[in-house]
C-alpha cells in the first residue's frame, strides 16, 4: 500500500451502490446506513444525479469562476427557495473545511475582529481557522493553535450571553453536533446567540455541514428555532458524493471582488451534481421523508431506553445517536460483518446513524431488529 496511512479501515472493498444498497468486490451486499459519513444524501448513484453528471461531463466539465455561469446560479436559486431564504447569496467552495474557513473568514472581514466563541465537542474541519474553532486538540497541529478561540459547553444558554461581547467576531455552531455524537442544539441557545450577537455586532455562523441539506426533518435544522443565522456552511450532502461545499450569506455581509476565491469550487460539474441533488429533494420529497422515518426510528429507539437496553438516544430527523452504557465497537463489527449493515459511530460508546433521506422503512426495520440481536 502507498498511501499515507491515517485511516483505520474496515476490510471491505465497495465497488458498485445503489439507493442505501453497496456490493463488495465479492458480490457481497451491504445496507448502508453510513452514507460514506452523512454524504449520501439522495441515494447511491439515483438516476437522475447519474445522467445530470454524464451530461455535463460531455458538454463542459469545468471553467473557472472568471466566466458567467448561469449553473451558479441556477443552483443559488434552487437552493435559496427551498431553503426559504431568497434574499441569502451563495459562495461556492469544495468541502466542509473549507466552507467554514471561508465563513469565519467573510465574518472577520466584516466586522474586522477576530475573537471566536465555538463549543465543546463541536468539530469544523481541519484547515486552519476551521481546526482551530474545533474542540480536539488531538486534530490541531501546533501551527493551528490560536489564542482568539474560546470554547464553551454546548447548550449552555448563560455561559454564552455572558461570553459574547463588542469583541466578538463570531459564535460557530454546529445545529446538530455530528462527529460529538447527536446533541441537538436547544432552540434557547440559539435564540441567545442571535440575541447576542444582533446586540454586539458579532455573526451567529451554523455549520451545516453534516445535519444540513433535509437530514434534521428541516431543510436547516436552525428553522426550529425561529432564528435565521448570519452564515451557513454546507458540504456533505450537498453533491451526494461529488466534492462540493458552500456558505450562504446573509445580505448584511457585502462581498467586494477579491474577498474570497477558489479555483475549483463552483465549476460546471459540481454544480450540476448540486442541482440534481436539490432537484431529487424536491420532487421526492425527502425533508419529510427524513423527519418522518426519524420519528419512526427514534420513537422506537426510546422504547428500547425504557427499558434499560440503550443508555441515551439523541438527534433529530435522520442524523441519530445511540448511546450505550459500553463500547460499541464489537457491536459494529457484528452489525457489518454478520448482518452485512453499515453504521457510524460517535466516540466509543455511540452509534451514529446517517442514512441516506430516502432510506426505507423496512431497512431501518432491519437495523432495529439485528441491533436489537446484541443489546
Ligand atoms: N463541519 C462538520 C459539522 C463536519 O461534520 C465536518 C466533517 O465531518 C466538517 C465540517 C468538515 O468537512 P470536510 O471533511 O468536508 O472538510
Amino acid at each position: 500500500m502507498s498511501t499515507f496511512n491515517v485511516y483505520p479501515v474496515y476490510d471491505i472493498t465497495p465497488v458498485k451502490a445503489e439507493g442505501c444498497k453497496l456490493w463488495d468486490d465479492k458480490g457481497v451486499e451491504y445496507l448502508d446506513l453510513y452514507g460514506g459519513h452523512a454524504v449520501i444524501s439522495i441515494g447511491h448513484s439515483h438516476p437522475h444525479y447519474v445522467k445530470a453528471i454524464q451530461n455535463q461531463v460531455a458538454q463542459l466539465g469545468f471553467y473557472s469562476n472568471s466566466v458567467k455561469m448561469p449553473l451558479q446560479s441556477e443552483l443559488a436559486y434552487k437552493l435559496t427557495a427551498l431553503a426559504g431564504l431568497p434574499d441569502y447569496k451563495l459562495f461556492l467552495a469544495n468541502s466542509g473545511a473549507e466552507a467554514n474557513e471561508n465563513a469565519l473568514k467573510l465574518a472577520s472581514f466584516h466586522n474586522g475582529r477576530k475573537k471566536i466563541i465555538a463549543f465543546s465537542k463541536g468539530f469544523h474541519g481541519r484547515t486552519s481557522a476551521a481546526v482551530a474553532v474545533t474542540d480536539n486538540p488531538k486534530i490541531q497541529a501546533p501551527i493551528n493553535f490560536a489564542d482568539h478561540v474560546v470554547i464553551l459547553p454546548f447548550n449552555d444558554v448563560e455561559a454564552v450571553k455572558n461570553a459574547i461581547d463588542k469583541d466578538t467576531c463570531a459564535v460557530i455552531m454546529e445545529g446538530i453536533q455530528g462527529v460529538g455524537g447527536c446533541h441537538v442544539a436547544t432552540v434557547e441557545f440559539q435564540k441567545a446567540i442571535r440575541e447576542k450577537c444582533d446586540e454586539h455586532g458579532g455573526i451567529y455562523i451554523h455549520d451545516s455541514v453534516q445535519c444540513g441539506y433535509g437530514r434534521s426533518g428541516d431543510f436547516f435544522s436552525f428553522e426550529a428555532s425561529g432564528v435565521k443565522p448570519d452564515l451557513i456552511s454546507m458540504a456533505k450532502g450537498m453533491g451526494n458524493g461529488f466534492p462540493i461545499g458552500g456558505i450562504l450569506i446573509s445580505p448584511k455581509i457585502e462581498a467586494r471582488f477579491g474577498m474570497l476565491g477558489t479555483t475549483f469550487g463552483g465549476n460546471h460539474l459540481a454544480c450540476a451534481a448540486g442541482i440534481a441533488v436539490l432537484d431529487v429533494i424536491k420532487d421526492e420529497n425527502l425533508v419529510q421523508k427524513a423527519k418522518e422515518l426519524g420519528e419512526y426510528t427514534l420513537a422506537k429507539l426510546k422504547t428500547l431506553v425504557e427499558k434499560g437496553r440503550i443508555k441515551e438516544v439523541r438527534g433529530k430527523g435522520l442524523m441519530i445517536g445511540i448511546e450505550l452504557e459500553s463500547p460499541i465497537k464489537e457491536i459494529r463489527e457484528k452489525l457489518i460483518f454478520e448482518d452485512k449493515i453499515f453504521t457510524g459511530a460517535s466516540g466509543a460508546n455511540t452509534i451514529r446513524l446517517l442514512p441516506s433521506l430516502n432510506v426505507k422503512k423496512e431497512e431501518l426495520d432491519r437495523f432495529l431488529d439485528a441491533l436489537g440481536k446484541y443489546l
